[in-house]
């Protein structure tokens, strides 16, 4: 079969090894010397060809994971659904993956339910390694033998198209894993490439497979997708391939119905600004997206309620529950996060509330900042929120003296609070289960 491979030698592509890590390059060439084939594969051999700085460095090998582990000492085996070896250079871990085979005799370790790939950990040879990845660009070899580029599936050709090609049956690779269609969205979006054709076309009709895959990989994706610096794109690719509404239903409804693009707008400048910080290597998180995505939601039922006579406390708090619950259900997001989330919306009533007392105890709040930033996210709502937001950003720029005289000035009606935000609520407190981890995904959403 070494003939289906394209052999690009070093003279003919661009991957020169001061460009790979460390770590990678240690282990590439003790498994070298241990007999074994290696090469850099994936994610860093197409980042490096098209003269990005990956991520991480993935490797491939003919060794077992046990193999593996007898050359390293700095080395743990993981994973039971694709059974792997990450070799530990302090902080950098390189992930070494054993080739998976194409075919299951029966003799090895890979399950397949309803065509769902649950498990994988038939091993087989490089070529049918190839076959088994995801898109034709993240199927390329660099093998540290010659330094040459291998190419089993046109991969060289789609990185000149700038285009993803899912590698086989297109129909059969997503109904094996759903989750390729997110992948292939992300992507287009991270790389600026565009989605060949026959790949994106069964989006429409299995779409709705995601609703089956694994909420906690979901969860990781959706993290993939808008904090990994190129959230705005992947925004507009899952909107413009229908899978938004796939992932989060709620948010691609409010999207839709959002007449005058104010949620748009806070929802970009979110993914705008989460971009620029991860470009910048400031820290991220997760509640605070969270935040965004579901603000239209919630706000559009906390509104309905109100509509309906709800009082405006009891329909927010309806909504909120409601929102977060219905989310859960698709996309696992930590307890945690949820109940941040939860906080930075509650306190959006709180700024409305501009007595001496109040505003200074917010001010102390240890979520504070984050529900600041959403605040003026939020000035395109209404007069009203920009004042508000002017005013707090006012505040915080006042030493103790001046701080004192505005109080003195401010109209007793802006202290009053309107319906415009979730009420502070009181609910009972969860005990936490002894035994139990606050981040296991799938028991706390389901909750
Ligand atoms: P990134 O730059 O975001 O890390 P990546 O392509 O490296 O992109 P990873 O999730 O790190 O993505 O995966 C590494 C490699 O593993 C991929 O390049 C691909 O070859 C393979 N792969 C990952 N997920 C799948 C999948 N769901 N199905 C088939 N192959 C996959
Ligand atoms: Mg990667």
């Amino acid at each position: 079969m070494q003939g289906v491979f394209r052999v690009i030698p070093r003279s003919q592509h661009s991957i020169s090894r001061k460009n790979i890590s460390n770590g990678a390059l240690r282990v590439l060439y003790r498994l070298h010397e241990g007999g074994f084939r290696a090469c850099l594969v994936g994610g860093a051999v197409r980042d490096l060809l098209l003269g990005n700085r990956p991520k991480d460095f993935d490797v491939a090998t003919d060794a077992t994971p046990e193999q593996v582990r007898t050359l390293f000492r700095n080395c743990r085996l993981i994973g039971r659904r694709f059974r792997l070896a990450h070799v530990v250079f302090g902080r950098e871990i390189v992930e070494v993956a054993t080739f998976r085979g194409s075919s299951d005799d029966g003799s090895g370790d890979r399950h397949l339910v309803d065509g769902r790939l649950v498990r994988d950990n038939v091993y087989g040879s490089i070529e049918e390694d190839a076959l088994r990845r995801d898109f034709t660009i993240n199927a390329l070899y660099y093998d540290i033998a010659d330094f040459s580029v291998l190419d089993a599936v046109g991969g060289m050709d789609d990185l000149a198209r700038r285009q993803l090609r899912l590698i086989g049956d297109p129909q059969q690779r997503y109904r094996e894993d759903p989750v390729r269609m997110l992948r292939a969205a992300r992507l287009a979006a991270k790389l600026d490439f565009a989605i060949e054709p026959a790949t994106a076309a069964p989006f429409a009709e299995l779409g709705a497979l995601l609703g089956e895959a694994a909420p906690a990989r979901l969860f990781d994706e959706s993290l993939k997708l808008f904090l990994g610096g190129y959230g705005l794109a992947s925004l507009h690719a899952l909107e413009r391939h229908d899978l938004l509404e796939r992932v989060f239903p709620a948010t691609a409804r409010a999207l839709q119905t959002d007449v005058d693009g104010q949620f748009r707008a806070l929802l970009e400048q979110t993914l705008a600004n989460t971009d620029a910080r991860v470009r910048e290597d400031k820290p991220v998180t997760p509640a605070f997206l969270f935040a965004a995505m579901l603000w239209g939601p919630v706000r559009l039922r906390a509104q309905a309620g109100i509509e309906r006579g709800a009082d405006a406390a009891g329909a927010w708090s309806q909504a909120v529950d409601h929102v977060l619950r219905e989310q859960a259900q698709r996309v696992a997001i930590p307890r945690r996060f949820t109940l941040a989330v939860e906080e930075i919306w509650t306190l959006q009533s709180r700024f409305e509330q501009r007595t001496r007392k109040r505003a200074l105890r917010l001010l102390e709040h240890p979520r504070f900042r984050a529900a600041y930033d959403f605040l003026v996210l939020r000035r395109g709502e209404s007069a009203q929120i920009d004042e508000l937001a002017a005013w707090w950003t006012h505040l915080q720029s006042l030493g103790n003296e001046a701080l004192a005289q505005e109080f003195a000035a401010t109209p007793a009606s802006a202290a009053e609070p309107t319906a415009a935000a979730p009420a502070k609520r009181k609910r009972p407190r969860r005990r936490r289960r002894k035994g139990k981890a606050a981040t296991t995904p799938l028991a706390e959403s389901a909750e």
